[in-house]
């Protein structure tokens, strides 16, 4: 489904990510963990089209995307939540989700788009809030929205960056039976995350990476093992 290969990013001198591939499989889950500063953003913002490989290439169904701007990959099937939400503050709940559906892989128009995005507040339980305006919600209502937008678009590939970050236990417990039903639901997805828990219950692989390369690739059981990924965590 998606082919990330041989792809390298330099900002000026700086490498952030150097000669990284892998692959995800059609309704596979992937954790791309690693410690902070080990370029785990960076690839999703190549991913994703926010920057354009210094070299290398990734391909979606075998089309190469990653010379496409942001909202051409997002139109090819790529969707994704940001590591600080990123809603229209001014709109409410619904016309939120509702541009996800109108600019998203599957556009929609008029009442179908608000009747799906309808339908993806309700998959994310927010149905109740469909008016309320973004900025009276709390923290993990926000990020359900974010979710919905991006279910309302009918991504081929989910990218979710760090979409656990910042909640509480009680709401982490939520998050991780959201992402569950994700799993459930036979969707694709590609995710940042530092939760070690969610990782170990939610991915069927995880791709590792230290310095701007990967140095592990396995099952979350496998690469938390690793001694070389307890190394980069840990230090020397
Ligand atoms: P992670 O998400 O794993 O914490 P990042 O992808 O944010 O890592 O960063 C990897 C490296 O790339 C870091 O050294 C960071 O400072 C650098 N970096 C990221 N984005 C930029 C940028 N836009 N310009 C310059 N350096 C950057």
């Amino acid at each position: 489904m998606l082919s990330v290969q041989g792809v390298t990013k330099r900002f000026d001198g700086l490498v952030a990510v150097s000669k990284m591939s892998f692959h995800v499989a059609a309704q596979e889950m992937v954790g791309v963990i690693g410690p902070n500063g080990s370029g785990k953003t960076t690839m999703m913002n190549l991913i994703s089209g926010v920057y354009t490989p210094s070299e290398g290439g990734i391909s979606l169904h075998g089309r190469q995307i990653s010379n496409l701007p942001p909202q051409h990959i997002c139109r090819e099937g790529i969707g994704r939540t940001f590591q600080l939400v990123r809603l229209l503050p001014g709109l409410t709940v619904l016309e939120n989700v509702k541009a996800g559906a109108v600019f998203g892989h599957k556009r929609r128009w008029g009442r179908d788009a608000d009747q799906f995005a309808l339908e993806m507040l309700e998959r994310v339980g927010l149905e109740g809030q469909s008016h309320a305006p973004i900025s009276t919600l709390t923290y993990i209502d926000q990020k359900r929205v974010e979710l919905a937008r991006v279910l309302a678009g009918e991504p081929e590939v989910l990218l979710l960056d760090e979409w656990l970050a910042g909640l509480n236990p009680t709401e982490l417990e939520t998050g991780i039976q959201l992402i569950h039903d994700l799993r459930d639901e036979g969707r694709t997805v590609v995710m940042v995350e530092h939760v070690m828990d969610a990782i170990r219950s939610l991915c069927d692989r995880c791709v590792v990476m230290s310095s701007g390369t990967k140095i592990a690739e396995g099952t979350p059981e496998e690469v938390l093992s690793d001694k070389e990924v307890i190394k980069a965590y840990l230090g020397d």
